[in-house]
Parts: structure tokens; C-alpha cells; sequence
């Protein structure tokens, strides 16, 4: 039997200790990945910390666990059935799986399905817990095992590392697909300078987006989002001034569509004050988690036929979708600074990320 190296949790708490494995064989449908990237996120020290005690119905992978949610790597080898994928290949993959025998899950929509669970991460449902057992293994880990149905195939412009960035842009992505965007609208990303708001920057751009209306905090980053293209990008501070007021002045009627990407520790008045600069029949998607509750009344909402929409994740057919637009060049990840560290730095690593990390910052495990 051949070992491997994975980082495993065994307190909630606690940190992670690099434990020694067997390599798992993959199932009939599954592929058996070695992992070469795998991304580290700011919210991971929450889910590992305090995720038990704030969100109780969110189940986590029984202890010990490797964690590790975004991966990318080399199919090793592919189970009996598995036709679509051979060693050798370059794969993403995605780690949202669901229970792959509900109705949803039959339509090729996981994130509907209620066992709906993050590979490395946590779940969604009572079933998420039968998911953790047949696939316990994640980015953290030298090697893990996926459902052919889960890998999203890379071509070879996308790194590696640049993958591991795919589960937040993703997430941007199909909020955007939900908004029903069209070129020549205009879309407003509400908290742009985090890792949510730059790939949603980058994706409205990708879009066609008449106007990008971009607010943030931070008046560097709004620059460097503004470069992107400054005909388009409309950079909006988040200040004294209300945004509504700000964003009316640039934009009469308002704009189209609004993604809410603010996580849970922003105030939840920012969202409410950018909302009523979207404009009749405009679309808002909530993608950040901001801690609500947010007012909506009713009347205003019917007259002006707004429409506000949650997105959770996105598809493996969505992430084909995006990887084809690297593959021609519409999208591209040459603004993100690289931050690697090697396995036994994880913990290190996600300590840096509360202190480095940004929207421009891609931290990340690579795998030697
Ligand atoms: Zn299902």
C-alpha cells in the first residue's frame, strides 16, 4: 500500500498537524486527482473555529479531517466507468457535490440538491454527513477522490494556482448568469475589493457590461479595479455620503443589476443603502452573506417589480463554461499576486491570509 501526506484538523480549534495516509482507490464513477494546488481562504479559520457554535446546521466532516476546498491537479487514475477522464488529464475540481439521486441532482444542479455539501469544507443538509464518509479526502491532502461528474478539465493557460481561484469566481459567476445580465446593462458589485468582488469585476467586464459600478472601501483598490478599464469601471467609495446618492449621480435611473458580495461582519446598512440605487425591474443577487436581516417592503418592491435572488456556488458545467473563457483570452488572472506555501505551512498560511490576504492576493497550498 503507497502513503501520502495530508494536513488533518482533529479539534475544532485547534491547528492542523500533517498526518500520513494510505492513497484512497477511487469508487467505480470516481478519479483518484493528485493534487497540485489547493486554495487557502479567510473563511476557513471560521469554519474550523467557530462554525459549530454560529451556524449548528451546517454540518462539518467528522474529526479528524482534511479540510481544503478548492483543488486542482493531475488525474492519477479513474475508476471501472469512468470513460470521460484519463491519467494524465488537468482538472479543477469542483468540491460542491450533492447526493446524485434527487431530482435536482439528476438535472445537473447539485447546489439544489439538500445534501449539498463542500468537499474539505462543510455541508448543507442532514445528508451531507454520508457525503463526508464517501469522500473524505480533499486539498489538503497529496491526493484525493471525486466524482468524474465533480472535474472541471483546465487547458493549459490556467495554472494551477489560478485554478484553486475558480470556487470564488465561480460563485460570481453564476450570480451574474442568475442576473440575467445583458451587454449594454449595468451592473453594480457591492464590496469589489475582496475575492468575491474582483472576479465579479472581471466577470461583468467579461460580460459586456455597459457600466461596472465598483464599491469598496479602499481607495487604492478601487484604482486598481478602475484601471481595468477605466471607460466602463465607475469606482464608488464607500464614505460619508450615502452609495444610492453616489451611485444616482453617474447612473440617473440606476443600475441594473447589484451583487452583494459583503461577508458576514459588514454592516448590513450598506447593503440596504446600495439596493435603492437599483433601478425598476433591476435585479439583486445575494453572493457575500452579509448578517441580515435586510428590510424589503413589499409594495415598493411590486411597483418597481424588483427581484431579489440568493446564488449559492455554481456548476461544474458553469465552471467549464468560465475556463473556456481563458482559454480565449476574454478572462485573464495575470492581476493576482501569488502567495505559495508548501503543506507544512498551512497553518502559517492561513494566519497571513487574516493580515495579507485581499481580493488582488491568491493564497494557495502547492503540493511538492
Ligand atoms: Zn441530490
Amino acid at each position: 500500500m503507497s502513503f501520502m501526506q495530508a494536513a488533518r484538523l482533529h479539534k475544532i480549534g485547534g491547528q492542523f498537524t500533517i498526518d500520513q495516509l494510505p492513497i484512497p482507490e477511487p469508487g467505480s464513477h470516481d478519479v483518484l486527482i493528485r493534487v497540485v494546488a489547493s486554495a487557502v481562504i479567510p473563511n476557513l479559520k471560521n469554519v474550523t473555529t467557530h462554525f459549530p457554535e454560529w451556524y449548528p446546521f451546517l454540518p462539518l466532516p467528522e474529526l479528524p479531517a482534511i479540510f481544503g476546498l478548492d483543488s486542482a491537479g493531475v488525474v492519477e487514475s479513474v475508476g471501472s466507468a469512468v470513460n470521460s477522464f484519463q491519467p494524465g488529464d488537468r482538472v479543477y475540481v469542483n468540491p460542491g457535490i450533492g447526493c446524485g439521486q434527487c431530482r435536482f441532482c439528476n438535472q445537473g444542479d447539485a447546489t439544489r440538491c439538500n445534501a449539498y455539501t463542500f468537499m474539505g469544507y462543510f455541508g448543507f443538509g442532514a445528508g451531507s454527513k454520508d457525503i463526508f464518509k464517501r469522500y473524505p479526502y480533499a486539498g489538503y491532502g497529496q491526493y484525493m477522490t471525486a466524482p468524474c461528474t465533480s472535474l472541471v478539465r483546465l487547458p493549459d493557460c490556467l495554472s494551477f494556482a489560478n485554478a484553486t481561484r475558480l470556487g470564488y469566481l465561480g460563485t460570481a459567476y453564476s450570480a451574474i448568469r442568475k442576473s440575467q445580465l445583458r451587454p449594454s446593462q449595468s451592473i453594480m458589485i457591492l464590496g469589489a475589493s475582496g475575492t468575491l468582488g474582483v472576479g465579479a469585476t472581471l466577470l461583468a467586464l467579461a460580460f459586456g457590461a455597459s457600466r461596472v459600478v465598483v464599491v469598496a472601501r479602499d481607495t487604492e483598490a478601487l484604482e486598481r479595479l478602475r484601471a481595468l478599464d477605466p471607460h466602463r469601471i465607475i469606482a464608488i467609495q464607500i464614505n460619508e455620503q450615502p452609495i444610492d446618492q453616489q451611485i444616482r449621480a453617474y447612473i440617473a435611473s440606476g443600475v441594473d443589476v447589484m451583487l452583494d458580495t459583503l461577508g458576514a461582519k459588514a454592516p448590513a446598512q450598506l447593503s440596504v443603502e446600495a439596493m435603492r440605487a437599483v433601478s425598476r425591474g433591476g435585479r439583486i443577487v445575494q453572493i457575500g452573506g452579509v448578517a441580515g436581516p435586510i428590510p424589503i417592503d413589499p409594495h415598493p418592491f411590486m411597483c418597481a417589480q424588483l427581484q431579489y435572488i440568493g446564488s449559492l456556488w455554481f456548476t461544474p458545467s458553469e465552471g467549464a463554461e468560465m475556463v473556456a473563457l481563458f482559454e480565449s483570452g476574454i478572462l485573464d488572472f495575470s492581476l493576482l499576486e501569488q502567495h505559495s506555501y508548501p503543506l507544512e505551512k498551512l497553518n502559517q498560511a492561513l494566519e497571513d491570509i487574516q493580515a495579507q490576504g485581499n481580493g488582488f492576493t491568491n493564497f494557495h497550498i502547492l503540493h511538492e
